[in-house]
């Protein structure tokens, strides 16, 4: 497959780092706020690339980050922990609005039918390991520390101007709160590693002890320290908004090069963003609606899904009432076409075991191709327009409705439109379940294959499954105990 890697500003192949296999790291939500539209686009679109990396054959290990402390808010809002804001705002602790809205937001990814990463990695989990990547960064030369917080010194660190094609004069407009203020700062784009619980950060909720003292961890350490973690010093692909682009990624990289000597991640994927009346959809502009309003409006989050699929993911798109009504009515149309085609072979065709053999040749030739060019879109950097365009072509063909309606079952694998799925098919999961899944997929990546079993026969107990399949590992219910 082909995709467009923002480092080298061109479309790739993909080549993973080990056969079979791809890493892919995703910056997750910062969880002080409800999950809107925006960015279910985005994190549908994540959900689209894991699933085209699993039908190219590839074992996807796909690690996400809730942000829960650190991330400070614009230039204009003097600076703040979002977190400590937002929890203000709804009169609760920092923890409890982090709980919340953590659990918003998965709430929001599930009805969107977006695959639950492989490894959740909440921040405020792991201090440790960022602690320890800001003291190497420290014991090789590329952070100071002032009174106020710990820097990443940009000046040693020459390719900082260059990555993603940015300048760093450009940066000192567009970096946030933290990289400007700091009066003990070297450069102005020099960013904090770690903030002292001093000044205005005296009162922070969140706080741990460092080899800086009491404190908390900025921003952008992070997912340094938790991508590593899980998929390595450098893995295959990195995931984020467009908003990304000129401050957190770049210093996602120097911080972990800086540290490693490696490059993080070979593969950076940018997703643009989610527009309403011509201005981005945003928390911080108010201007923005969530999977359950257009879910009150009587809109099925499939037919949202869909809208998504009709814009590139590299184009803005335009969230309009009346464009998501044209998607429901196509949505409606495809999931009625795979439920009334049923999954039983016509008659004449059961029993035998590749179906194709009894379509003439030239249904057969016909079929084929469109599949074909089916997949040729979805592997060229994610065409999914492309894609509705053929298979909307197909469904105007002469090819008898089984047939149809078996090719969309298969395409429904990376569409993940749940076509033909009746509700009471849904299966909630427990966090507890989901839990232990997580850590039985550490344990298998680190050979810890004894434990790793005893992981799942517990599960097995408490009536939950794990299918282990060249896709990666699902949870399933158990029908019998
Ligand atoms: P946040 O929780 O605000 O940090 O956002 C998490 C991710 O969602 C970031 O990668 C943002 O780029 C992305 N995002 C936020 N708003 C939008 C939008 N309107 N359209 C698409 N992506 C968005
Ligand atoms: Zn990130």
């Amino acid at each position: 497959m082909r995709i467009y890697n923002s480092l080298t500003r061109q479309i790739e192949e993909f080549e993973p780092l080990a056969e079979g296999k791809a890493g892919m790291y995703t910056c997750g939500p910062t969880v002080y706020d409800y999950a809107h539209i925006g960015h279910a686009r985005k994190y549908v679109y994540d959900d689209l690339l894991r699933r085209v990396l699993s039908a190219n054959g590839l074992e996807v290990m796909h690690v996400q980050n809730v942000t829960d402390v650190g991330h400070l808010v614009s230039d204009a809002d003097e600076g703040e922990d979002k977190l400590e804001k937002g929890a203000r705002e709804m009169k609760r602790t920092v923890w409890e609005a982090a709980e919340f809205f953590t659990r918003d937001f998965y709430k929001m990814a599930d009805s969107m039918n977006i695959l639950r990463p492989t490894i959740t990695a909440r921040a405020t989990d792991h201090i440790k390991e960022q602690t320890d990547l800001i003291q190497k960064l420290v014991q090789k030369g590329f952070a100071y520390e002032t009174p106020e917080a710990v820097y990443f010194d940009v000046g040693k660190f020459p390719r900082y101007g260059l990555l993603f094609g940015q300048k760093l004069a450009d940066k000192q407009v567009a970096v946030r709160e933290e990289v400007k203020t700091g009066e003990h700062k070297r450069h102005p784009a020099d960013f904090a590693l770690w903030f002292k619980r001093v000044g205005r950060f005296a009162d922070h909720q969140m706080h741990w002890e460092s080899p800086w003292g009491d404190g908390f961890p900025g921003w952008h350490i992070e997912c340094s320290a938790m991508s590593m973690k899980y998929l390595g010093e450098s893995f295959d692909i990195h995931t984020g908004g467009e908003d990304h682009l000129p401050v957190h990624h770049p210093n996602e990289i120097a911080q972990a090069e800086a540290a490693t000597g490696k490059l993080l991640a070979r593969y950076w994927v940018h997703h643009a963003f989610l527009l309403i009346d011509g201005q981005k959809m945003s928390k911080s502009l108010g201007n923005y609606y969530r999977v359950e309003d257009v879910a009150e409006k009587g809109f099925d989050p499939m037919a949202l899904r869909y809208l998504y699929l009709t814009a590139h993911y590299r184009s803005p798109q335009n969230f309009t009432w009346s464009a998501l009504a044209a998607a429901q009515t196509a949505y409606d149309k495809l999931n009625k076409f795979v439920k009334d085609s049923g999954s039983n072979p016509p008659a004449g065709r059961a029993g035998i075991q590749d179906i194709r053999i009894q379509l003439s040749k030239e249904k057969a030739k016909k079929l084929d191709q469109y599949r074909l060019r089916f997949e040729e879109a979805v592997n060229n950097d994610l065409q999914f327009p492309r894609a509705l365009a053929v298979m909307w072509e197909m469904m105007k063909s002469n090819i008898p409705d089984y047939d149809k309606a078996d090719a969309l079952r298969d395409w429904d694998e990376i569409l993940g439109l749940r076509l033909g799925a009746l509700k009471s098919e849904e299966v909630q999961i427990p966090e507890q379940i989901r839990e232990m899944s997580q850590k039985r997929e550490i344990l298998r990546r680190d050979g810890k294959f004894v434990e790793a079993d005893e992981l799942r026969v517990e599960m097995e107990k408490l009536g939950w499954g794990i299918e282990d399949a060249a896709k990666g590992s699902r949870i399933v219910k158990l029908k019998h105990i």
